[in-house]
């Protein structure tokens, strides 16, 4: 076992950036552990419109880049690898990285929450090239331009509405006629009249992989077998999250789909555990508020820390 560390990040996303920058100017020495996607979502993105300080925005992956060079610039380790098993029993906790255990007298954990994929051929090859998970992020991009929400619950129908405010015509595609979504949700999409509802719908295939960018999707209606292509220039998923929790289910309090459930700033139910980005915020998902909360737990480690005469 090596020494006993300060501070472990679990993340290399915008959240386990910014606390890396933060505890790494504290001089912390914190070690990163990168994960199975190096610098997060953003790393699979390209043009960042809405990232504060660059006015003519930045493409996703420079953004996390530069992060990690200003976290190693004050002292922040990373390793690759990812974190499979944790005891978080007693401290100092214990952290398997690939099945090398770390111990580390407090955690931050930035282990975000990957999006669902349809796990279509071509999905993969178009995520930022006209594929999307995030409204929000992407919606300004399509000005005037046709749009296809896939989904059925609370954020499809809120996706499907805040796309209205840009796209000429927005479909909504939905595999069955009920929707998981509220009343509320509901009502209020069904009374947009930019919304046009393709229900009993499955989406077969997503064009143009060769011409690097969606020009349009193969669907197929579930009930009649009919199957017919439909022009799209905005192809945005809203059919949930996976928070990267697994080493910690029955180790720290996590809501039924797995998210972390904070007990204040970036406290979780266990003292030296604290939580950052996506991995606890299932409302707001932005690189922003993702580093926001990666400066938070960092505060919160140093104090800790400070407390405990470290
Ligand atoms: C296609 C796309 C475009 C987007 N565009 C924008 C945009 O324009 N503007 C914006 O503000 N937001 C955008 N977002 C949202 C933004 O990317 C996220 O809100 C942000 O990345 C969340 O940061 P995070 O650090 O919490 O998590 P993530 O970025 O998800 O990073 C999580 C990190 O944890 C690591 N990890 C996971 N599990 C483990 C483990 N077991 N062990 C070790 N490491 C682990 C991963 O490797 C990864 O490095 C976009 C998202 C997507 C998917």
């Amino acid at each position: 076992m090596k020494s006993v560390r300060n501070v472990i990040i679990l993340g290399s996303g915008c959240a386990g950036n910014t606390a890396a920058i933060y505890a790494g100017r504290a001089g912390l020495n914190p070690l990163v552990i990168i994960g199975h996607e190096p610098g997060g979502q953003l790393s699979i993105t390209t043009d960042v419109e809405n990232f504060p300080g660059f006015p003519d925005g930045i493409q996703g992956p420079d953004l996390v880049a530069n992060m990690q060079k200003q976290a190693e610039r004050f002292g922040a380790e990373y390793v690759y690898g990812t974190v499979d098993a944790a005891d978080l029993s007693k401290r100092p906790f214990r952290i398997s990285i690939d099945g090398e255990w770390q111990e580390t007298r407090t955690l931050i954990i930035a282990s975000g929450a990957s999006a669902r994929w349809l796990g279509l051929p071509n999905e993969q090859q178009l995520i930022g090239k006209g594929v999307s998970s995030c409204a929000t992020c992407d919606g300004a991009f399509y000005k005037e331009k046709k749009i296809m929400v896939i989904g059925g619950g609370d954020s499809a129908m809120e996706e499907a509405t805040f796309l209205t405010r840009f796209g000429s015509e927005v479909s909504l595609v939905h595999r069955r006629d009920e929707f998981r979504a509220s009343k509320i949700m509901l009502d209020r999409a069904k009374a947009n009249p930019k919304i046009k509802w393709l229900v009993n719908t499955a989406v077969d295939d997503i064009f143009d992989v060769t011409k690097g960018e969606v020009t349009g999707v193969k669907l197929r209606n579930l009930k009649t077998g009919h199957v017919w292509d439909q022009e799209v220039d905005g192809f945005f998923l809203a059919i949930g999250h996976i928070p990267n929790t697994k080493p910690f289910v029955g180790q720290i309090d996590l809501d039924p789909d797995g998210y972390i459930l904070s007990k204040g700033g970036a406290r979780t139910n266990v003292t030296g555990v604290f939580h950052a980005g996506d991995v606890q915020d299932r409302i707001y998902r932005q690189a922003i508020t993702a580093a926001g909360a990666g400066c938070m737990a960092a505060i919160e480690v140093e104090r800790f820390l400070e407390h405990q005469g470290h």
